[in-house]
């Protein structure tokens, strides 16, 4: 990860390096980045997958610098990381609502991003998460399980094993706020469908 990320980031890795029974001071590297914004913040991320090179297991990036508003490459860093084996996953809090993204065509493994900053919902709005349609189906990987998460249909039944919704709702935990969740209705053109009529006057203005 890059070195000086935000706070959550370190301390996500920190403690999912522990879960795995290993040692963050051993196991995370965090690369330097230039200070100064103007200069390329990938090159040095690059550098450091080729030095790893298989022992690399995942690259996470915040994709626009919280600090910098350094932009990676990300479709270069995708590519590096999958030639040595590593997943890449994206903290997209400065990036959603700020920079194009084309997540699934760049092959990113998985992102997540809060709303609060340039989608502008305000504090307590609601996170999002991307994980790659290539690992929907996967049995393989560990997840940490909530019944929101579950499949939909028969989540209500209250089944005593979890069976995965389909896609990166599978990832959900809990139930989102629907207060804080209405305004992010995409397209805004929906609002004017009949559900949304009692709520909403003039969605454009
Ligand atoms: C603001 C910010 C966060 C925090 O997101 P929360 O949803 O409040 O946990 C995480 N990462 C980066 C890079 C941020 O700037």
């Amino acid at each position: 990860m890059e070195a000086g990320a935000f706070p959550s980031d370190q301390y996500a890795m920190d403690s999912q390096i522990r879960h795995h029974g290993l040692d963050p001071k051993r196991c995370l590297v965090e690369v330097a980045l230039p200070d100064d914004r103007d200069e390329d913040p990938t090159a040095p991320v690059l550098k450091q997958i080729a030095l790893l090179g298989e022992r690399l297991s995942v690259v996470m990036l915040g994709a626009v610098h919280y600090y910098t508003g350094s932009f990676f490459d990300i479709p270069s860093v995708v590519e590096a990381a999958h030639r040595v084996g590593a997943l890449v996953g994206l903290d997209l809090a400065h990036a959603a609502g700020n920079v194009p993204l084309e997540l699934h065509a760049w092959g990113v493994d998985f992102a997540c991003w809060c709303s609060y900053k340039y989608l502008n919902s305000g504090p307590g709005g609601p996170a999002g998460l991307f994980v790659h349609r290539k690992h929907h189906a996967r049995q393989d990987l560990g997840r940490l399980e909530g019944w929101w998460g579950h499949e939909a249909a028969t989540r209500f039944e209250m089944p005593r094993d979890f069976v995965p919704a389909t896609g990166a709702q599978a990832w959900q935990l809990s139930n989102a706020q629907v207060m804080a969740m209405a305004p992010m209705r995409w397209p805004w053109n929906s609002m004017t469908e009949p559900a949304w009529r009692p709520f909403v006057t003039n969605p454009l203005h």
